[in-house]
């Protein structure tokens, strides 16, 4: 089986139907499938076959799909790169991912323009897509135009790589996945089951697709099922509310920070009446936002909790389980679950029940492991499971909380604690904006707890916010924050998760004296 297969069944079951939209422009699944195949005859004349990469540089594009499901038949490697990366970080991931073809777009030209006579010499290819084509590129129109509309050849299947996927960077650089066919079903298999996805359903690819999330919850199970989706270069979020009235989009899947954005508008200016199902992940969602959205979600609100290595493991809807905010919920199918140790060498090293643990899975949608990092690769994926390297709790009826990365514990005074049990507390007071806890060497605690606070009120002190955490009956003593910082804004990546080392750095080079 082969991810680029489903366009071609999609094709002859649904031709007519509506595939994509994209700035008022419909392909019906006929007319996206032979875009498909033209591009995968082009990408063969142009000497790739099975195994090879091409690299895409693109916002989000017609023809950026279209040249996934192509190259995917071919038996090519897609390697969505972030167009957010500068020129030298592009070309690191152009080297690494060891790519043929770089497809770029209009937004991405002068970046590529950097790199182009470098790569060229080396025998790379460019094609752009748009209407400012550089001369050391060919359009994308003309690439394609020669080539015929036949069905190629499946170059790959179920065990051969499909994806090379890069990581957010949250915790350092960005790492190559190597995702295989199998993978990619299978996980878009189990999303369309948890989330109960219909042929009649219409989706919006407003993130990113150089994301794992936008590839396994919309793109793949969508061409599945037949299903319509409504593309958007970028996210912005009058334009998402719009569409979602003109084009009826049913199921919607954001990051945190757009849904907070989309609950900061006013609604009532939009027909949003079509939404019937919800989801976002990545990140934990604050508790007023989420039931804000459990009211614009008639059927379905899920937190889905995932990663670039091996998708969506956990899962919970929270319109069946209002009371369970902050939890992520239990495993979705075809996935175990187990906690262990910390530093656990092995997958028997299980935590103490009721403790916190690192989470580890099974799963068939698991990464290969990472591209050209045989020892990073060695340490996450051992015996069967993948180590997820993040923090977790089970309560009595096996729902999972996460609590961040094993990385970011905090060890203080001999015990240890997570950033999160503070800062949901901290969320909470009025005057907050934002916070982030992290732990800074000192002398008397080994890390003292310390907070970043990003002020609504400039009239908040430390002294208040030190009276607010004594007063919470949810905070232990020796989890209350020792020192506030007040910043104009905690750093993040681009997909708004908190950097914490990052953070961290920052608060230890602006000390003026080490903390006793
Ligand atoms: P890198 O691995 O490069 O540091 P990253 O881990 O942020 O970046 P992703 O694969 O995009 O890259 O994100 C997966 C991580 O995001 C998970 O390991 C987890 O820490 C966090 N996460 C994902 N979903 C949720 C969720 N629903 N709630 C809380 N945290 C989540
Ligand atoms: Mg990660």
């Amino acid at each position: 089986m082969n991810i680029g297969y489903h366009l071609t069944q999609a094709a002859a079951r649904w031709p007519s139907k509506t595939a994509i939209v994209f700035e008022g422009r419909r392909w019906t699944y006929a007319q996206f499938n032979r875009l498909a195949n033209k591009a995968a005859n082009a990408f063969q004349a142009a000497g790739i076959g099975p195994g090879d990469k091409v690299a895409f540089l693109t916002w989000n594009l017609p023809e950026q799909v279209a040249g996934f499901y192509g190259l995917l038949k071919l038996g090519g490697v897609a390697v969505p790169v972030n167009y957010r990366l500068a020129a030298n970080e592009l070309k690191f991931i152009i080297e690494n991912s060891g790519a043929k073809i770089v497809v770029f777009d209009d937004e991405l030209a002068e970046r590529v323009a950097i790199l182009a006579p470098e790569l060229a010499a080396r025998g790379l290819g460019f094609v752009h897509i748009g209407d400012r084509t550089p001369d050391f590129a060919t359009p994308f129109d003309a690439f394609v135009a020669p080539a015929a509309e036949r069905e190629p050849r499946l170059g790959a299947s179920w065990d051969d790589p499909a994806f090379i996927m890069y990581t957010s960077g949250t915790t350092g650089l960005p790492k190559g996945v190597i995702r295989s066919h199998r993978a990619d079903i299978i996980g878009a298999m189990s999303m369309a089951l948890e989330a109960g996805f219909r042929h009649s359903d219409t989706c919006i690819h407003n993130k990113p697709l150089f994301h794992i999330a936008q590839l396994q919850l919309q793109v793949i199970p969508f061409v599945m099922l037949g299903g319509t989706a409504v593309m958007t270069r970028g996210f912005d979020v009058d334009e998402t509310l719009s569409l979602v009235g003109s084009e009826r989009i049913t199921c919607l899947h954001g990051v945190p920070t757009q849904m907070v954005m989309m609950m900061q508008q006013d609604l009532s200016r939009y027909d949003l009446s079509s939404l019937r199902c919800g989801f976002y992940g990545g990140q934990t969602l604050n508790d007023a936002t989420t039931r804000a959205c459990m009211e614009l979600f008639p059927e379905t609100f899920f937190n889905l909790y995932g990663m670039t290595e091996a998708l969506t493991v956990v899962g919970i809807d929270y319109r069946v389980h209002p009371h369970r905010l902050g939890s992520v919920g239990h495993t979705v199918a075809g996935v175990d679950m187990r906690l262990v140790k910390a530093d656990a060498a092995s997958p028997d090293d299980r935590s103490a029940e009721g403790e916190i643990g690192q989470v580890i899975v099974k799963t068939p949608a698991v990464m290969d492991g990472y591209l050209g990092l045989p020892e990073k690769s060695a340490a996450v994926l051992r015996e069967g499971w993948y180590f997820t390297g993040d923090a977790g709790s089970l309560d009595g009826d096996g729902f999972l909380t996460v609590h961040g990365r094993i990385d970011h514990t905090i060890k203080s005074g001999g015990e240890n604690i997570h950033p999160s049990e503070i800062e949901n507390i901290l969320f909470d007071h009025p005057a907050i904006k934002d916070a982030a806890v992290v732990g800074l060497p000192s002398t008397k605690w080994g890390d003292m707890v310390c907070a970043a606070i990003v002020r609504k009120d400039p009239g908040l002190s430390a002294e208040a916010l030190d009276s607010y955490c004594r007063a919470s009956p949810d905070l232990a003593d020796f989890k209350r924050p020792r020192r506030y910082f007040f910043l104009d804004e905690i750093p993040s990546n681009s997909t708004g998760k908190v950097e914490r080392n990052v953070l961290r750095q920052r608060l230890i080079d602006g000390l003026e004296a080490p903390l006793d």
